[in-house]
């Protein structure tokens, strides 16, 4: 799967409709201090779910929406989208967050929940800890990771990590209904 575009809407400094292309080579994206680069990083983090506000360093959910300066006035809402393609298929993927809090991910047009984007993206190797984005300072991590960590990596890389999180659920399940089990054992005993 290829990250192919990227729309930013009212997201941080994106006050305007921005469209990105990704080249099929290398994109880089060049600026001065504080013009917005990292702003994009951090609106593709965004929109794959990132839940917490220190990795797209906000402060709170709706820091993302454009605040205004002195000659715009502040975004309602702020909106990502990311185009990939994969193996000829064009997938979308777009989170939309309202300053009055509500928010939706969309996935190919349809309003979906979180966990359909995040099986998606794992089924295609973008796990929990998304390692398609190297932040600064990830790849003195990944030098000095112990073998048990650099497995888990690659396993989330090839797309393994869904299996991992499958069968979490499913043990959960299997205990749950272990309890259920253990209660009517409990309940034919009194009634017997
Ligand atoms: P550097 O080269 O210094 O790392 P950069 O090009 O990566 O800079 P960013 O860190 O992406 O720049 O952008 C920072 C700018 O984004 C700041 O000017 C900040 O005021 C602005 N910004 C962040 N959140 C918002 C928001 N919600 N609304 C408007 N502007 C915002």
């Amino acid at each position: 799967m290829k990250l192919r575009e990227i729309f930013i809407k009212g997201f941080k400094s994106f006050a305007d409709p921005t469209r990105l292309e990704i080249s099929e080579k290398v994109t880089v994206v060049v600026g001065p201090n504080g013009s917005g680069k990292s702003n994009v990083v951090d609106a593709i983090r965004w929109v794959l779910g990132e839940q917490s506000m220190k990795e797209i360093r906000a402060q709170e959910r709706e820091d993302v929406v454009f605040w205004g300066n002195e000659k715009r006035p502040p975004a309602q809402t702020a909106y990502v989208e990311l185009v990939f393609e994969d193996e000829g298929n064009r997938i979308t993927v777009a989170r939309e967050l309202s300053r009055d809090g509500t928010s939706r991910y969309i996935l190919n047009g349809d309003v979906v929940r979180l966990k359909d984007i995040k099986e998606l993206l794992m089924q295609r190797g973008f796990g929990k800890n998304p390692y398609s984005i190297i932040g600064q300072g990830q790849i003195d991590k990944i030098v000095s990771a112990s073998p048990e960590s650099l497995r888990m990596m690659i396993e989330e890389i090839a797309g393994i990590g869904i299996y991992r999180e499958k069968k979490k659920e499913a043990l959960q399940k299997l205990d749950a209904t272990q309890l259920n089990l253990a209660r009517i054992s409990d309940i034919l005993f009194e009634v017997d």
